[in-house]
């Protein structure tokens, strides 16, 4: 990359970093993250160089980190080789377009983009990608259905009083939350001792604060977004994300307002990295190699020989200099020949132990729009919204998200479950569901995620992250994929950002 190419990158990631101090995602991570990146970008690796095909550059996994990363090392001079084990490329960004008889879509992955997305919007405007409110400011409230009983947004938190359930909640976690960080950025002990407490406990420890009801549903909210029971999870999973702000509205996850869409659903970012790497110029220096599935991996010489397994059965195998790994870690583990490359222990530790949470979408049509555009349950169902919410047509589209074991079940079971739970909770709603139309995905059963997204178990939060982002071999394999974002793990921002810091990583100066 030219000096000054990397200099006004450089600036536009101090800029982001500043900006992260304010922005979106689990308050801490990112404060945390936004130090770490001012230094990092301030002191380019020099690492070798990326021109010609000395310098050639192996992508795995064609999500959206790893289109990300090929797109931002190619614009750099590099050449790029992306290897997709599936025949589509975006991952777990991936839209079902005229999913119902009137034309609206869904999304079996990611769909919601918070305003403070910083990573993720800068990407899409660069690339001509737009995105759009997902909800008018008079979107419809949630329903809490807990215990047999039906609560409101306000019974929640009002912010007129304050008054609601989560008031005193609110006040013990805010002043946790004031507790995770020195001044100097670094971890407190009291944010390792909520990092050794699993969630179930932290949740525990505010029943004599407040009504049970509440707590049964932040932990029913918990596991379905995160996919992992709370007795697994570490508590800073959501001491360091739910919202506090007792003037403002109930927030579930803080500054991830989840208040924007990508216009034409998710794959649009995706489809058009791929039309960029595809087109001139970049195609000159970019190969995407779909359905090659990585298999093993060796150390040869200087680089890396990587062996792949293709949809006909044969293998190819192909050595680089440089290489990122842009696969989930539940992936990333089976790769055979990994623990001969000699990577330090606590990388493998993190390779082979991070949390990836199990959940599943079922998405089904309904023939008109439901009065609360979310509802949270523990009738079985755990998470419904209304993804038609800002698409036009009469007719709705009914996203149920649930977690855990049920996530590793199948279709049929999880639109009984539906159905039961919402003709007890509103025969009315029941009635507008059709059936016919519908869809699902279940990500701990896809052979190329095994997960729906990383997630912290206890003991992780404050320990695994820097290590799961940390380049190895001197710089020769550089990691990216959503679970090695220092910032917003788990999200399409994730990603976007992890990938983008993976080509800073392997980009030298001129
Ligand atoms: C149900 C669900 C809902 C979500 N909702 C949201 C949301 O509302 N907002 C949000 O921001 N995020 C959301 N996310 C998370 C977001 O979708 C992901 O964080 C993001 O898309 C991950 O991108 P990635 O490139 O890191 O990984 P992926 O998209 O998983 O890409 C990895 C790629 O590697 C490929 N691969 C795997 N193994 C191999 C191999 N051996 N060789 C070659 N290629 C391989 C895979 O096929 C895949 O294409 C959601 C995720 C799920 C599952």
């Amino acid at each position: 990359m030219a000096r000054t190419q990397l200099l006004s990158w450089i600036n536009g990631r101090v800029g982001q970093a500043r900006a992260e101090l304010g922005v979106s995602g689990p308050r801490a991570l990112t404060r945390r993250s936004a130090l770490g990146l001012l230094a990092a970008a301030c002191t380019p690796q020099a690492g070798p160089a990326l021109n010609g095909e000395a310098g050639s550059v192996a992508v795995v996994g064609g999500g959206v980190s790893g289109l990300v990363a090929a797109w931002r090392l190619a614009i750099s001079g590099a050449m790029v080789d992306v290897f997709e084990a599936s025949g589509r490329l975006g991952g777990r960004m991936f839209t079902l377009r005229d999913f119902t008889p009137e034309g609206l879509f869904c999304e079996l992955g990611g769909e919601f983009v918070d305003s403070g997305d910083e990573a993720l919007l800068r990407v899409c405007s660069e690339i001509g990608v737009r995105v759009e409110p997902m909800a008018p400011e008079s979107a419809s409230p949630t329903l809490y259905d807990i215990g047999g009983f039906q609560w409101g947004d306000s019974d929640v938190l009002d912010p007129a009083g304050p008054t609601g359930a989560f008031v005193a909640v609110a006040l013990r976690v805010a002043a946790d939350q004031g507790a995770l960080l020195d001044s100097a950025g670094e971890w407190t002990e009291r944010a390792r001792q909520l990092d050794d407490l699993p969630l179930s406990e932290y949740l525990k420890s505010l029943m004599d604060s407040t009504e049970p009801w509440v707590l049964d549903m932040l932990a029913l909210a918990w596991q379905a977004e995160f996919g992992v029971g709370v007795s697994q999870q570490s508590s800073l999973n959501f001491v360091d994300l739910v919202g506090t702000d007792t003037a403002r509205p109930f927030s579930l996850h803080g500054k991830r307002d989840g208040a924007m869409r990508i216009v034409g659903g998710s794959s649009s970012l995706p489809e058009a990295l791929e039309r960029r790497l595809s087109g001139e110029p970049l195609v000159q220096r970019v190969a995407i190699h779909k359905r090659h599935q990585l298999a093993a991996i060796a150390r040869s010489g200087d680089g890396l020989k990587l062996s792949f397994r293709t949809e006909d059965g044969s293998s190819f195998e192909r050595t680089f200099a440089h290489v990122v790994m842009a696969l989930p870690f539940t992936r990333l583990r089976e790769i055979r020949g990994l623990g001969g490359l000699a990577l330090p222990a606590d990388k493998m530790m993190v390779i082979n132990e991070l949390g990836h949470g199990a959940t599943a979408k079922l998405i089904v049509g309904a023939s008109a729009r439901p009065a609360n555009s979310r509802i949270i349950s523990d009738r079985g169902f755990q998470m419904m919204w209304d993804s038609s919410v800002g698409q036009t047509g009469a007719g709705a589209v009914l996203t149920n998200l649930f977690a855990d074991d049920a996530a590793k079940g199948e279709e049929a079971a999880a639109l009984a479950r539906l159905q039961a739970g919402l003709s007890a909770l509103s025969p009315e709603l029941a009635g507008t569901l059709t059936p016919k139309v519908r869809t699902s995905l279940f990500w701990a059963n896809h052979p190329h995620t095994r997960g729906s997204r990383a997630t912290c178990l206890v003991g992780q939060y404050t320990r695994y992250p820097e290590i799961a982002a940390r380049a190895e071999l001197d710089g020769r394999l550089a990691f990216a994929g959503e679970h090695t974002s220092l910032s917003a793990m788990g999200t399409m921002n994730g990603a976007v950002e992890a990938g983008e810091r993976a080509a800073r990583e392997l980009v030298a100066e001129d």
